[in-house]
């Protein structure tokens, strides 16, 4: 239940406001990595869960998150943003796309303000995207477009 991330806000935040502090977004891959994969031990602490998170840039999404038995579970993350970190974990407790999106977008928003003003909106998928992600989905979404209008034209021509 999203409700129980709900309850436990007050505990949550401060161990974002470390993260925000220990800067997300810098260092290698593997510096980023520890600073991830302790923020969600802590998070897990918090809500009495067990998890561990993986890193795996091959992955055909962004994340996924897997759920066991016993408040055990996965996080998996193709790359290191922390609203799809968030997303993720807060799929630990909903399966509800809805919830866990604006959820991890309050927390976001709470702890980043100044970056979370910066994200675009996609109605198509919900999500919020950086300016360049935002480009480059509407970018592919017009290249659809234009070679599906290309195939039309080609059909009226025959
Ligand atoms: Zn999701």
């Amino acid at each position: 239940m999203i409700q129980d991330l709900e309850n436990k806000r007050k505990d949550l935040l401060p161990i974002l406001m470390g993260l925000k502090k220990a800067k997300p977004w810098r260092g290698s891959k593997q510096k980023r990595y520890f600073k991830y994969a302790r923020t969600l031990h802590q998070l897990s602490e918090v809500m009495g869960v067990r998890s561990v998170l993986v890193y795996y840039p091959w992955l055909p999404h962004q994340g996924v998150c897997l759920r066991f038995k016993g408040g055990r579970g996965i996080v998996v993350i193709r790359r290191f943003s922390v609203i799809t970190f968030l997303h993720e974990f807060a799929h630990l407790f909903s399966s509800n796309e809805l919830e866990v999106r604006n959820w991890s977008a309050s927390m976001f928003s709470q702890v980043w303000p100044r970056q979370f003003s910066k994200l675009i909106w996609d109605p198509v998928s919900g999500d919020y995207l950086s300016q360049a992600a935002y480009l480059k989905v509407f970018r592919s979404r017009y290249l659809h477009l234009c070679a599906f209008l290309n195939r039309v034209q080609d059909f009226k021509k025959s």
